[in-house]
């Protein structure tokens, strides 16, 4: 839903450590971008919320969402490193409550960076596998102890899942061909493809049904899928060796949550520091961005946190949101000052700066 008018609003929720560093900045960015665009409303949600009122999540939260905004940006959580009675994670809800059931990474080099560029796109379903949490302990009579895990995979979740790969690949390439059109050199050629990730030689049934969900999409529905789009498959294993080889053979690759939640990361490092990698957790009516960092409370309130994750999750919030141009501006802007004030970059990226410093230079650069 969004407000009255053109206007959109937009919820803050910046939780925890830095989040309360770099979802301000993300917010100057947007209101930069697209002045008076956006109407933005502060949400609680976090570790220090609960520890402040035993509620991590309020409902008001969730309702405000619902009701209001058009999409939201999320900061970052702590996570206590001991189980405390009564806690658990707002995003993991979060995600749970807006139906948000994919996750989606974007991995691009480092500006400046040489080589083939990579410029890859990970979507992680978010709802099943293994992380259904459906776990339990067997001690045999002998006194040895045996642990079971389940895990679900359903033919919707694998089916949606495999429509919102293709949709992208499709919108990326769209992308890229609007780039050439401008003169501007775009290293993928050809058409976009969608990489499958599973590993159903092994697991027939489970993995069988995530593949073969995937494949039916490209099949049914919409033409575009099968014409347009390119279709690859990876057994996970070959998947991780050949994404370290060659990164910028993949365009589009699919996975369920546990694969997902291995590649992605992986992927992250091959682009550098935690402080840049964005990502988008996805529904069929919702968008909320968020940095891949935690809260990092080793840096948290001195100023020093790395906001380019934050400001490129606010993009890829306006690109779902239909606001491809104003996300554009917002990547270009960002790579002209990484790529060209080396001084004023945070610490995590070898600079003295500051988020301030960061943030304003971006504004600038806009
Ligand atoms: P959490 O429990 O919230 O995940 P963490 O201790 O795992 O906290 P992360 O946020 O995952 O911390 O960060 C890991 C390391 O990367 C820390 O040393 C942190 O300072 C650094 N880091 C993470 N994000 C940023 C950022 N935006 N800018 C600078 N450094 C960062
Ligand atoms: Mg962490």
């Amino acid at each position: 839903a969004s407000a009255a008018g053109s206007k959109s609003t937009i919820g803050l929720i910046p939780a925890d450590g830095i989040g309360r560093e770099v979802i301000p900045a993300a917010r100057d960015v947007l209101e930069a971008v697209a002045p008076n665009k956006f109407n933005f409303v502060h949400l609680d949600a976090g570790f220090e919320h609960f520890q402040k009122t035993g509620v991590a999540l309020p409902d008001e939260t969730v309702e405000r969402l619902k009701g209001e905004c058009a999409g939201a940006l999320f900061g970052a959580v702590s996570s206590p490193s001991h189980k405390v009675a009564g806690y658990s994670s707002p995003i993991v809800a979060l995600r749970k409550k807006m139906d948000l059931y994919a996750n989606v990474r974007p991995v691009a080099s480092p500006v400046g960076a040489t080589g083939t560029p990579i410029d890859m796109l990970i979507i992680r379903e978010n709802t099943e596998c293994l992380y259904i949490k459906s776990e339990r302990l067997e001690t045999l009579p002998d006194g040895t102890k045996i642990a079971w895990a389940d895990r679900k995979i359903t033919e919707t979740a694998s089916k949606r899942i495999g429509r919102m790969a293709f949709r992208m690949a499709l919108q990326r390439g769209a992308i890229r061909e609007a780039r050439r059109a401008r003169g501007e050199t775009v290293a993928w050629e050809g058409k976009p493809r969608v990489t499958v990730v599973h590993k159903s030689n092994v697991l027939s049934v489970s993995d069988g049904l995530f593949r073969e969900s995937v494949l039916s999409v490209r099949n049914g529905e919409d033409k575009a899928f099968k014409d347009d789009v390119d279709l690859e498959e990876q057994l996970v294993d070959s998947m991780v060796y050949r994404m370290f080889r060659e990164p910028h053979k993949f365009d589009v690759a699919v996975a369920p949550n546990l694969y997902g939640d291995i590649i992605s990361d992986g992927a992250a490092a091959l682009v550098g520091s935690l402080g840049v990698v964005a990502s988008a957790n996805v529904g069929d009516s919702f968008v909320l961005g968020e940095p891949v960092h935690g809260s990092a409370p080793d840096i948290a309130g001195r100023g020093i946190a790395n906001p380019v994750a934050a400001i490129r999750s606010a993009a890829l919030l306006l690109e779902h949101m239909g606001l491809d141009a104003e996300a554009t501006r917002i990547h270009s802007a960002v790579d002209k000052v990484l790529s060209e004030q080396a001084a004023i970059l945070t610490p995590d990226l070898g600079g003295k700066g500051t988020t301030r410093g960061v943030t304003d230079a971006v504004i600038k650069a806009l």
